[in-house]
């Protein structure tokens, strides 16, 4: 996606424009990342082209086995870093945290729960499973919140190791019942916000301006503008 016009042949912009690699093969995700960043920094800076890791040859998901968020998303940020030198890079780590549970699952928020045969769940799957868990809990005592942090990797002229730049989000919320609303992904359709509409059942807008990936994004966009600004295209691929 290219947020800006298409460079002319006297254009100064020929060689391409700055590209952002979205540092994720997770549909969800990426259209969030990508609408985003259009929305928080696309007036400021039209020429950046916004990229993801889908379908790029030769890339295989790093394991997500940091200590927490921060420490995944810089993971996943230096995976992508690696294979694209000359463009900034977009991580992102999240997870959902409950309060009854001690704040589980939190980072494991992926993989704290397997199915029969030990196979990773899907989203249904892990929102069934956290159903299951918080079944008898009252209303009172399903607070929850999820989270978010990005990872921004930033070129930098010559030799120099790229600038991080990290932003965290939060919402808070509660565990619904039963999953429900057709939005969004993974937890949004057992995830209540304080008005009692669920993630999965608000406008994309909504979850953007309220929700935790939202926070996150604005947090590095400054960072993220200034960068695209000045920055030159990244070499030929
Ligand atoms: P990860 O950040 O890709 O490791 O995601 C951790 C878990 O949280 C996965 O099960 C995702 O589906 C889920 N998840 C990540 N972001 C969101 C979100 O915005 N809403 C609901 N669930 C999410």
């Amino acid at each position: 996606m290219s947020v800006g016009r298409a460079a002319g042949a006297d254009d100064p912009l020929e060689a391409g424009a700055p590209r952002l690699r979205l540092a994720s093969s997770n549909p969800h995700k990426v259209e969030e990342l990508r609408r985003l960043v259009r929305s928080v920094i696309g007036q400021r800076a039209p020429r950046l082209e916004v990229e993801s890791l889908r379908g790029v040859a030769g890339y295989r998901a790093p394991a997500e086995d940091g200590a927490d968020y921060r420490a995944n998303a810089e993971i996943k940020m230096r995976a992508a870093a690696a294979l694209f030198p000359g463009e900034a890079v977009l991580a992102d780590d999240s997870g959902i945290e409950v309060d009854v549970l001690g704040g589980e699952p939190g980072v494991r928020s992926n993989r704290w729960a397997t199915g029969p045969t030990g196979a990773p769940l899907d989203g249904a799957g892990l929102n069934a499973a956290l159903l299951a868990r918080l079944q008898g809990v009252p209303e009172d005592r399903r607070t929850a919140r999820m989270v978010c942090v990005v990872g921004l990797a930033l070129p930098l002229p010559g030799p120099e190791t790229p600038r991080l730049v990290f932003g965290f989000g939060a919402v808070l919320g509660r565990i619904a019942h039963d999953a429900r609303g057709v939005g969004g992904f993974g937890y949004d359709a057992v995830f209540l916000l304080e008005d009692g509409r669920r993630l999965s059942e608000v406008a994309a807008a909504v979850k953007d301006q309220r929700g935790h990936r939202g926070q996150a994004v604005r947090a590095v966009a400054a960072a993220l503008a200034d960068w695209a600004i000045g920055a030159p295209a990244p070499p030929r691929t």
